[in-house]
């Protein structure tokens, strides 16, 4: 059976789908990796170190799609300019792809899926229980961006985070106050304190204030037993409840040198958790860097892709933080996606098994139906 992993075509993903140490493993259990070739050199990994393992490096695109039977990627299927073809004209019918797809932000991908009868599975579908634990993406990748957002705070902050004491006087440690302390936001927690900052972190579901308290940060949350659903994820809140949040993070923020916002409720627009209002009471200098610029913004000045100043105060909007970690994001990925795939093989050959809840779970379209 042939994997192939393709360079990504998505500007500035620098990531790729397999790392050579992994992609020794493949072959070691008799799979015929295939990569195209400068695949890797964007997160370091050159055609050498492919080579190295065992792994084809292959020239020609077309040729890497058209004899694959699987193709691991990071980033959806997009129009290759340089091809002139769109990537899923590129794969064979009946190919099984693997990506991050967001079917329900892109239906006329999901058809072109279907139409094309590709077996399409989406990473950031893979259901976040305990047995998928090792294949959560979504996980992985937001653990880069916790940690990228806080280096990326405190490079735009004319302050330091420590506090120092020195011969030319004492320097107060920064403030940080992280809203959202999810996966990202307690990979931001840790990365603060490591730096030297006193961190203060907001969440709404009663499951966090432990684990914050736990990284050494003092929590400030309204923990809310109905903000949380069955399963311990975050529901949408009322205005009203929306509103009384906003008092609460308003008594924090203006004290914040950087603010980090990482609030997300699942498959729903991000809350407003931070008004213009109250960025013009913040301090001169601070600095908001929100992760969640992608799904609307946590922060009502937020424009994605954008660096903003507003009154003083610097507004980041960064996207696609985990390609600006491309080394170690794609060896978390990496670890990610193949132990799905190993999951769909059996003895060398592919073997998927519709009952298995992830294999199910992240399945996005098969037989050229829409799952
Ligand atoms: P997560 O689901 O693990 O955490 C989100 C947290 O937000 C949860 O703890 C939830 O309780 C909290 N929350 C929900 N509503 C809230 C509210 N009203 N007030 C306060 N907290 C609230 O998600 P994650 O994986 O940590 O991702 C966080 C965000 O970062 C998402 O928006 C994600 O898309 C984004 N992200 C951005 C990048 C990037 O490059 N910019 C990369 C990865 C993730």
């Amino acid at each position: 059976m042939k994997i192939a992993i393709p360079k990504e075509i998505v500007p500035n993903e620098r990531r790729v789908s397999v790392v050579p140490e992994t992609a020794a493993r493949l072959v070691k259990s008799g799979l015929a990796v295939r990569v195209e070739a400068g695949a890797g050199v964007g997160a370091n990994f050159s055609d050498q170190a492919y080579k190295n393992t065992g792994t084809t490096v292959v020239s020609d695109p077309l040729a890497l799609y058209d004899e694959a039977d699987v193709v691991l990627k990071v980033q959806k299927p997009v129009m290759n300019t340089a091809l002139g073809n769109h990537e899923v004209e590129l794969l064979r019918e009946g190919t099984v792809l693997i990506s991050f797809l967001q079917p329900m932000l892109n239906p006329d991908l999901v058809q072109m899926l279907a139409q094309r009868k590709i077996t399409a599975f989406s990473m950031d579908a893979i259901p976040r229980t305990t047995r998928a634990q090792s294949m959560d993406a979504l996980s992985s990748q937001s653990t880069v961006a916790g940690y990228k957002a806080v280096l990326l705070a405190a490079n735009a902050a004319k302050k330091l985070f420590p506090m120092l004491t020195t011969a030319a006087g004492t320097i107060t440690p920064a403030k940080v106050f992280i809203l959202g302390a999810g996966v990202a936001g307690l990979q931001a927690i840790a990365t603060a304190k490591r730096l030297g900052a006193i961190v203060q972190a907001f969440d709404v579901r009663p499951a966090v204030k432990q684990e914050v308290e736990s990284l050494g940060a003092k929590f400030v949350g309204l923990t809310m037993q109905e903000a949380a659903d069955k399963s311990g994820y975050a529901k949408e809140l009322s205005e009203e409840q929306n509103r009384k949040n906003r008092e609460l993070i308003a008594q924090y923020a203006k004290d914040a040198d950087i603010v980090i916002t990482t609030a997300l409720v699942p498959g729903k627009k991000a809350p407003v958790l931070i008004t213009k209002e109250m960025i013009h009471q913040m301090k001169t200098g601070a600095v908001i860097v929100d992760l969640a610029a992608e799904q609307g913004g946590n922060c009502e000045a937020t424009k994605a892709g954008q660096e903003i100043a507003d009154n003083g105060v610097t507004v980041l909007g960064p996207v696609n933080l985990p390609s600006m970690m491309s080394c170690h994001a794609s060896q978390m990925y990496s670890k990610n996606i193949t132990t799905l795939l190993q999951l769909m093989v059996k003895d060398g050959k592919l073997n998927l098994d519709f009952n298995d809840e992830i294999i199910k779970g992240c399945c996005i379209t098969h037989e050229g139906k829409i799952l």
